[in-house]
């Protein structure tokens, strides 16, 4: 049997005895003096960061990027310079509304986010398993949110809530005829597929810009649950996703997606029939046909759930040059509050952390705040301009600029965009039985809801 090390107080100094508190006679009260005690009770009860509000419950695993289409033409970004490129990602699923012990089979969309550690710094592409959200205007972020989660009187969900909501925000419905459709319950996380979602933007040398659309085509297969084999499934093993992932790779069984792109040339985006910035929005593939640009696998398993899964922290905004963001408007959101929520979640210094640690590396000037770990840049000038030779910016990695025009106003985002139209495609590509699981999903969440906008009394 190999040695045990000496357990030590945080200071690291030697502990006598870890079964017995200090007492002032075998059945005395505790003696203020027993420091070890006091030490394991505070840090036992700051054992807990807040959890996400959104995304609270996940699973990730570590593994590798390598391309496999050539797009160098469209833009600049080292990875996809050439064709073998590879760098290593973290990725995280997660459910959207389900806090962390929440059961892993229930209706909801899937998070897919993506830390890339590319040679140009982090690149987050942070998805869900669904090509479109129900909004295209955050300022009803919360509004939503509020509605899929407890109710404030009761501390239920409430499906009222839900459809109250959705009825009321048609732009919602393409969203919930996937959620309710065969594919709104995957079977695993290896078997579903991840979208970037949003329209997003590449650019090359030449400064020519395009729009893009990011899709992760799962290379098991797309396998969903029935409503009922799901219920089962959530009273047996309520980490039923969470403990297939890491099973699958822990027995060498790595799971791929196939990563695919759809580009848009610029100046398309004024004339397109479908408004290309709208998150409701699919680009039919027919208009602008995917093409594969990689083949991304999973093949390691995290040594600790809460350093590397709890603190991986995700932000739309870390885009290395050649890859860029959208008018999109959640997007543009979503690049304020992403960073906001792991600045309150796990402090200012969570960059630093090493699961969201660049692999290449970081010259700024941030300096100190809470929980400062990694020695601060030591003595280096921590202000630019300087004389000292500290980091300086550099022009080359410029994007081109984007033309924007238009009086500043709030404007109706529900006028003028159609809502129907790509649910029912969706609903037409679906076969009898897909059609008759939609159905069946939808009839058996309302069931409960009433006619009357009025909630129970
Ligand atoms: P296509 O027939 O070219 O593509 C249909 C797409 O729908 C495929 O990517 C397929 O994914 C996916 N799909 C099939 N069943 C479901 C489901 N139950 N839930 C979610 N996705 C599903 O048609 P279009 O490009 O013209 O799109 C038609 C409709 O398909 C859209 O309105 C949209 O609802 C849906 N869709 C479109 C996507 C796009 O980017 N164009 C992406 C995903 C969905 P797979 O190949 O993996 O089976």
């Amino acid at each position: 049997m190999s040695k045990c090390p000496v357990m030590t107080t945080s200071a690291g100094v030697p502990v006598a005895d870890n079964e017995n508190s200090l007492s002032a006679g075998p059945r005395g009260p505790l003696l203020m003096e027993d420091y070890q005690l006091f030490e394991r009770m505070a840090h036992f009860n700051r054992e807990r960061v807040p959890e996400r509000v959104v995304h609270a419950k996940g699973a990730g695993a570590y593994g590798q990027f390598e391309v496999t289409g050539d797009i160098s033409r469209f833009t600049r970004a080292h990875l996809f310079s050439a064709i073998g490129n590879r760098c290593d990602l973290f990725l995280r699923f997660s459910h959207v509304a389900g806090e962390q012990g929440y059961a892993d089979t229930v209706r909801d969309p899937r998070g897919f986010a993506i830390k890339f550690y590319t040679e140009e710094g982090n690149w987050d592409l942070v998805g869900n398993n669904t090509p479109v959200f129900f909004i295209r205007d955050p300022l009803k972020f919360q509004d939503f949110i509020h509605s899929q989660k407890r109710r404030p009187d009761t501390g239920l969900r409430d499906n009222t809530m839900q459809w109250d909501w959705w009825s009321l925000s048609p732009e919602s419905l393409h969203q919930v005829t996937i959620l309710f459709s065969d594919r709104g319950i995957p079977a695993s996380y290896r078997n579903m597929n991840g979208y970037g979602s949003h329209t997003f933007s590449v650019w090359n040398d030449q400064g020519e810009r395009y729009w893009v659309k990011w899709h992760l085509k799962t290379m098991q297969g797309i396998k969903t649950l029935r409503a009922e084999d799901a219920a089962r499934i959530a009273g047996e093993d309520p980490d039923f996703h969470r403990r297939d992932l890491h099973a699958a790779i822990a027995r060498g069984e790595f799971p791929r997606w196939q990563v695919q792109i759809q580009i848009m040339p610029e100046k398309d985006a004024e004339t397109y029939g479908i408004h290309p910035f709208d998150l409701t929005k699919v680009w039919p593939h027919k208009d602008y046909p995917p093409q594969e640009v990689g083949i991304l696998t999973l093949n390691r398993n995290p040594e600790n759930f809460f350093a590397e899964v709890e603190q991986a922290a995700f932000e739309p905004g870390n885009l290395p040059p050649g890859l860029g963001v959208s008018p999109d408007k959640v997007l543009q959101a979503r690049l304020l509050s992403y960073a906001d929520t792991h600045r309150y979640r796990i402090g200012i210094n969570y960059a630093s952390l090493p699961v969201n640690q660049p692999h290449c590396p970081v010259h700024t000037y941030h300096r100190d705040g809470h929980m400062r770990f990694d020695g601060n840049s030591g003595g280096a000038v921590n202000y630019e301009p300087n004389s000292f030779s500290g980091p300086v910016q550099a022009p080359e990695y410029r994007a081109p600029p984007l033309k924007i025009s238009g009086d500043a106003d709030r404007y109706d985002h529900r006028q003028g965009n159609e809502d129907y139209q790509q649910a029912g495609d969706l609903f037409r590509l679906m076969n009898a039985d897909q059609k008759a699981q939609l159905i069946g999903n939808i009839v058996g969440a309302m069931r409960e809801v009433p006619k009357s906008p009025e909630f129970d009394s």
